[in-house]
């Protein structure tokens, strides 16, 4: 019989029971009630949906449908006339419909309406209908026709709210799921995707070859780079349109299924304490390098309070008592409306800002996100 050698450096508990541990611990205080049925979701087996890919010459819409699933972008809640509602920094709410809403400036005054970019279509199975998507085939140039992905990645692309001519910057880009989903706008003029990870970002640059055509992929339209995003503010500043702050997390569903490379192994314990500074550090330079009047996105795929609400908290305190940058916070809610046949959403939450500065009036907004798959 051969004896187990492993034995004696086997971890007691593996990362994924680790990171059970942990959120029971933690969720059950954040989330109350609803933690036993968001547990169950986030054990469940993951349900992807299908990004239809515009620049495919094959239109493959009406055979996901006939297979059974919807495009949920297009296919909204008619019923519900959602209100979108801006927060400024010293805490006045106001409320009008999605379609008088105006983006605020210095004044809070003009407002502009919240218009999805319906160009982008994913496919969804409805409810409990666990089908899962063949794999895409190549068009006659080689183009697949959808990319496949968790649904609800496609919100923060949606509340990002890009409009034609934009400039967009995506800070943590790989392996590029929203980079395409903002490509399939077709409306953004310039855009830079960008990821600290070499390897990464080869991924990336690998997905967008197989989805988006040359002629889309040139430099005076993308450029790729692998920067340390944290340090974006000292490369670009008051640039971009739009930000997408997409922050490495503890990325819950993930931890609760992979043991390899978990972030709740105990050689990664440093960097996931970490991470809520890192992803403060993210946000601070997507903020810095977005135009006055450009408009954040932060998001995250963990339901962690510390690395959603507070760290765009401090993010909005701290840009305005060191850059002197004032921000507008939209409630996402209308998003949120639209999208209930589709995914369950976390109660409303309440972000906490006090600014200490107010003296320069760019008008930018953050839209934090969460949401999660019904299952
Ligand atoms: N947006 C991607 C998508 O939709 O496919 C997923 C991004 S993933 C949640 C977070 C990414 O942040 C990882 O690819 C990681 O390499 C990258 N990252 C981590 N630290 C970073 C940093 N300091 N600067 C830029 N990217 C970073």
């Amino acid at each position: 019989r051969v004896k187990e050698k492993w034995a004696a450096t086997r971890p007691k508990y593996p990362p994924t029971t680790l990171a059970l541990q942990h959120f029971d611990a933690t969720y059950s205080i954040q989330l109350g009630q609803l933690w036993p049925s968001v547990r169950v979701a986030l054990l469940s087996e993951k349900k992807y949906g299908a990004l239809l890919n515009n620049f495919s010459y094959d239109d493959v819409l009406a055979d996901l449908q006939a297979q059974g699933s919807r495009d949920f972008i297009s296919d909204t809640d008619t019923q519900a006339q959602p209100c979108l509602e801006h927060k400024s920094a010293d805490g006045v709410e106001e409320e009008s419909s999605v379609d008088a809403v105006k983006k605020s400036d210095l004044s809070g005054q003009q407002l502009s309406p919240l218009q999805l970019s319906l160009n982008i279509k994913c496919a969804v199975f409805p409810r409990g209908d666990i089908t899962r998507f063949k794999s895409a085939r190549p068009d006659m140039f080689g183009l697949l026709s959808y990319y496949l992905m968790d649904a609800a990645s496609v919100l923060p692309c949606l509340a990002l709210d890009v409009q034609e001519g934009h400039s967009v910057l995506d800070l943590c880009a790989a392996p590029g799921g929203k980079t395409l989903a903002l490509l399939q706008t077709q409306a953004i003029r310039f855009l830079c995707a960008n990821d600290a990870s070499v390897s990464r970002t080869l991924r990336l640059r690998r997905v967008l070859h197989s989805y988006v055509p040359k002629e889309v992929l040139t430099a005076e339209k993308l450029r790729i780079t692998s920067f340390d995003g944290t340090k974006w503010g000292e490369i670009e500043r008051n640039t971009f349109d739009r930000v997408l702050v997409d922050v490495p997390c503890t990325a819950d569903r993930h931890s609760l299924m992979e043991d390899d490379n978990n972030i709740f192994s105990k050689s990664r314990t440093g960097e996931r304490r970490g991470l809520p500074q890192v992803q403060l550090e993210l946000l601070l330079a997507g903020i810095e390098a977005a135009c006055p009047g450009g408009e954040i996105v932060y998001s995250t795929c963990t339901l962690s309070q510390i690395q959603n609400l507070r760290v765009v908290e401090q993010a909005i305190c701290l840009a305005g008592e060191n850059h002197g940058i004032r921000l507008e916070v939209v409630n996402l809610q209308p998003l949120t409306h639209m999208f209930k046949k589709t995914f369950h959403f976390a109660p409303d939450l309440e972000l906490d800002v006090t600014f200490s500065s107010m003296s320069r009036g760019t008008g930018r907004i953050i839209g934090p996100s969460g949401s999660r798959e019904d299952e």
